[in-house]
């Protein structure tokens, strides 16, 4: 094939197929936040996916399954309802089950992004909570972030515990997996990933020389309430 034929094919669709497609505005954001995470490097090639739901449409858009993204188009991405069927695009991510467990319990999450951050997972590989060693870990909803049981990738059982995990929480460890963040938009899950890593980070760094102090819950109970408000950056 043309070579230049190639690239336009790749880039993002305008016009006739793009105004027949479903949920544009959410494949939009998807599509721009993909392209975030790579650049900022909290995810590489296939690994980690997005989704976000219209709740008017009860409609999910989701990176599909094993796509990388420099071959991604807009119409590849998977439309879903809250079942999981799939009403558009390519086959979804293989961690559908656990972005609609979310949606289908959590009314105040709108946005998701599933990541394998390498500080994130590490603190994860341990099976340990992320503590509360720098106070934005707030932005997450509580004191610490919960580590979510093992369960094998793409399982309903992986589903549930990272549900649990979740509870009263806008992310969660994955053992021996990774990341997850949920906000009521797709900027805010993705600076709540960002700034968990960042903690992770700090918190496998200050272990590797020392025993990281802990701010106290009464400490973190204030900035709970600050962040409340303060913390969500995008409204
Ligand atoms: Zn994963």
């Amino acid at each position: 094939m043309n070579k230049m034929l190639l690239i336009i094919l790749k880039k993002p669709l305008t016009g006739l197929l793009k105004d027949r497609m479903l949920l544009i505005k959410e494949r939009e954001d998807l599509y721009s936040y993909y392209q975030k995470i790579l650049n900022t490097g909290l995810t590489n090639g296939t690994s980690g996916n997005i989704s976000i739901i219209n709740k008017i449409e009860k409609l999910i858009a989701i990176s599909p399954s094993g796509v990388r993204f420099d071959e991604l188009r807009l119409d590849d991405i998977s439309i879903v309802d809250l079942n999981g069927q799939l009403i558009e695009g390519l086959k979804p991510s293989s961690e559908l089950q656990m972005h609609l467990m979310v949606y289908n319990n959590r009314s105040d999450i709108e946005a998701i992004i599933h990541a394998h951050t390498i500080y994130a997972t590490t603190v994860a590989c341990l099976g340990e909570d992320l503590p509360a060693i720098n106070y934005m870990i707030a932005v997450a909803g509580g004191k610490n972030v919960r580590c979510a049981n093992y369960a094998t990738f793409g399982t309903m059982d992986l589903a549930k515990n990272v549900l649990k995990a979740l509870k009263g929480r806008k992310a969660a460890l994955l053992a021996n997996h990774g990341l997850i963040a949920g906000a009521e938009n797709i900027q805010n899950a993705v600076y709540i990933a960002e700034q968990i890593e960042y903690i992770s980070e700090l918190y496998v760094k200050a272990k590797s020389i020392g025993d990281p102090i802990i701010l106290s819950d009464e400490e973190m109970e204030k900035m709970v309430e600050l962040f409340k408000n303060y913390g969500q950056v995008y409204k």
